[in-house]
């Protein structure tokens, strides 16, 4: 056994978060890099390391499908430097696994970026960074009446000779395309092949399209009500009758998942309760969505690549594009995690479910990491009663 000779841990006397339910005097055990066990207290052999989660919580790890960067790195700045400083960032905040996310830019700097990515996972052994279980290939294919925050310039519908050269480095696992844009049908039926998690982001499209999109393999959309379509976008697009648009169609299918922004700004505590009721806690994700602005001082940035990207404004609870719309969040899935809990009826299972054993399951990862599972990997946390994060174990290796 590989593991035979790797030191085996414990965290105790704490309440371990499962799928479906809390579980009171827990004990969750791991050697190597994998759980060995979970289940309750009891005496554990000298050569066990003890970890005292004094009280608090045993969590899974969070899953980040959705981020852009942190402490001052974009992921789009395309070094490894940037892409392993954000990494470190949101390991802080309690994230094990996570998909650096593309934004509009360059055929140049997007490569740049998913290749700076694949050196970090590669080297990722010894380093204090979450899993990169794939890249978010998410910008450029945004609609131009919807691109929000990103630079427009860098927008474009999708073309076969580029794409299949980010699906050709094998690392992309979840890919963005507006739905009404020529030539998404075939960029959706690729990104299918490549076992990505397909998704309609930042997009006017109507139910039809969004119909033609879900028959070549579409089953998400980013960030629900921003960037997105509304009937009343129809109507703007095709008077009357009025038509039903993307937010029809993700509520009324339920083989579609969707995620929420919960940091409080960007949505009011009644659409987090209506998107959970709505979806259930197994097709709506927590992401971040998050910014290089978390953990950096309130001040002017830049939103994307360090010189193609565009700036917006962090006044140390968001950030805020300078025609003052918002742009994206600067805070962590921990944060996330304690809105969603605090601002609506989701019970804590339900609410840590969102931000680790669904965004597993929707990009395929479930196997391997989502959830406090015997033979899973040892990604967890262990929280206070407040839902602090307090430590972090990746693979077994404990980094924060
Ligand atoms: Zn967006
Ligand atoms: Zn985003």
């Amino acid at each position: 056994m590989k593991n035979s000779g790797a030191k085996e841990y414990a965290v105790l006397n704490g309440t371990v978060v499962l799928p479906d339910r809390l579980f009171e005097d827990g004990m969750v055990r791991w050697k190597g890099s994998s759980l060995v066990s979970v289940g309750k207290q009891r005496r554990l052999p000298k050569s066990v390391i003890q970890i005292d989660a004094d009280g608090g919580f045993i969590s899974p790890g969070f899953i980040d499908i959705h981020v852009h960067g942190g402490n001052g790195a974009d992921f789009m700045d395309g070094t490894p430097d940037a892409v392993q400083t954000a990494c470190e960032a949101h390991a802080r905040h309690g994230t094990t696994t996570i998909f650096p996310t593309t934004t509009t830019g360059s055929f140049k700097s997007l490569m740049a970026m998913i290749q700076a990515s694949a050196t970090v996972r590669k080297n990722s052994a010894n380093s204090f960074v979450p899993n990169i279980a794939g890249v978010h290939l998410y910008g450029p294919y945004f609609a131009e009446d919807k691109v929000g925050c990103h630079s427009k310039d860098g927008c474009r519908p999708p073309k076969l000779s580029e794409y299949e050269k980010y699906f050709a480095t094998k690392i992309i696992r979840i890919a963005t395309c507006a739905a009404e844009l020529p030539g998404a049908s075939d960029f959706y039926a690729l990104a299918r092949r490549n076992k990505c998690l397909v998704t309609c982001g930042h997009s006017n499209s109507s139910w039809s399209e969004m119909q033609t999109a879900f028959n070549a393999g579409m089953r998400h959309v980013d960030h629900f009500w921003c960037a997105m379509s509304s009937v009343s976008s129809m109507r703007q697009r095709f008077n009357v009758p009025m038509q039903a648009s993307m937010a029809e169609f993700v509520l009324m299918n339920s083989d579609m998942s969707t995620e929420v922004i919960a940091d409080g700004c960007h949505l009011a505590p009644e659409l987090l309760e209506f998107a959970y009721r709505m979806k259930g806690a197994n097709r709506l994700c927590l992401v971040t969505d998050c910014n290089r602005a978390l953990d950096m001082p309130p001040g002017e940035y830049l939103f994307g690549h360090s010189t193609e990207g565009t700036k917006f404004r962090s006044d140390g609870r968001v950030g805020w594009a300078l025609n003052g719309s918002l742009a994206s969040s600067i805070v962590g899935m921990d944060h996330m995690v304690r809105h969603m809990k605090a601002s609506t009826s989701a019970s804590l299972p339900d609410v840590i479910r969102m931000a680790s054993l669904t965004p597993a399951e929707r990009t395929g990862i479930s196997r391997q990491t989502g959830s406090l599972e015997t033979g899973k990997q040892a990604d967890l946390l262990i929280l206070d009663s407040k839902l602090a994060v307090q430590k972090v174990v990746v693979r077994g290796r404990l980094t924060h």
